[in-house]
């Protein structure tokens, strides 16, 4: 079929969907300099509005992701945003929304170390589950999660998602759903775009931004929600493979993949195969507050229309 949406942004002015080109010879495309986002807007039928999630804090990412690989883009964070609501309003968008503001280097005789010119696409695309809600059966990736050693994990750099698709390869290939990596020690890291929760003891626990992972903005929701909402103390620290063998719950979480239950880790199952009960309250909280309903709201879900 045709594009889904009539419009794309090429640094604030609206192109057509089939102009938003680079160049072949572009820093980008030749050695894979480039930073992005991905977030999520929901459509309320109760409502009758689209809330945009989090958007002001992935654009504060997006520039911590230019700082950190020197490229030299945009820096105003509230006027990045207001360009993808009003991207998302030039195309009259009413359902659930995947939104995307990539950072490019569109030189024309590109060089490794150049730092601009700086281009900024967004994208506002129709999109439903990202996952079914059957769970997920993961392996533990033979590749190792990229470290800060030689890439920066915590920031989303383009080149970074050569490592998880590797991972999500071997694991499709093997029959898997999706693929869990370990840093270079062994520690549970995260997924290819995701990062990864569980509950052990009775605690819920998640490793430390320090191995490997994705600062996560879902995650940091998680963490939000479980100790105000549940009350739980979270442990965030250093995991093993072995503990999720024995976990009571393991679950992932990402603004595309929401909040979903792991059946089973390396075919070891974990818990009943059902999503556990304190991930079912995680993924119940986080789907009310992506669409602003009260108890946990907190200026997080940003509505994309006048009332
Ligand atoms: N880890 C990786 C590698 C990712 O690509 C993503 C998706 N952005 C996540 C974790 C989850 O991050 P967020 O909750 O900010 O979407």
């Amino acid at each position: 079929g045709g594009p889904a949406v009539r419009y794309l942004l090429r640094d604030g002015e609206l192109v057509e969907y089939d102009d938003a080109r680079l160049h072949v010879l572009s820093t980008t495309l030749k050695y894979g300099v480039g930073v992005f986002e991905g977030f999520r807007a929901y459509w309320s039928q109760d409502d009758q509005q689209l809330y945009a999630f989090r958007v002001g804090d992935h654009m504060r990412r997006l520039v911590d992701s230019m700082r950190v690989v020197e490229i030299d883009g945009p820096q105003d964070t509230d006027a990045l945003s207001e360009q993808l609501l009003g991207l998302v309003r030039a195309n009259g968008l009413r359902s659930n929304l995947h939104m995307r503001a990539q950072v490019f280097v569109d030189s024309s005789d590109g060089k490794p170390e150049d730092t601009g010119p700086a281009t900024v696409f967004m994208a506002a695309i129709p999109m439903g589950n990202y996952f079914g809600s059957t769970g997920l059966a993961m392996q533990i990736s033979s590749w190792a999660r990229l470290s800060d050693r030689s890439m920066p994990p915590r920031i989303k750099s383009i080149a970074n998602y050569q490592n998880g698709r590797l991972a999500m390869l071997e694991a499709r290939r093997n029959g898997y759903d999706a693929a869990l990596l370990m840093t270079e020690s062994g520690h549970v890291a995260e997924g290819a775009g995701y990062n990864v929760f569980m509950v052990r003891k009775g605690r819920l626990c998640t490793p430390p931004t320090t191995d490997s992972i994705l600062e996560g903005i879902t995650r940091d929701s998680v963490l939000h929600l479980a100790r105000t909402e549940l009350g739980l103390d979270v442990d965030i620290r250093p995991i093993d493979r072995t503990e999720l063998y024995s976990a009571d719950e393991v679950f992932v979480c990402g603004s595309a993949a929401e909040v979903n239950h792991v059946t089973s880790v390396d075919r070891t199952p974990i818990g009943s195969g059902a999503a556990g009960e304190i991930t079912g309250q995680i993924r119940r909280l986080y789907l009310d507050a992506v669409i602003g309903r009260a108890a946990a709201d907190r200026g997080w879900a940003q509505p994309v229309y006048d009332g």
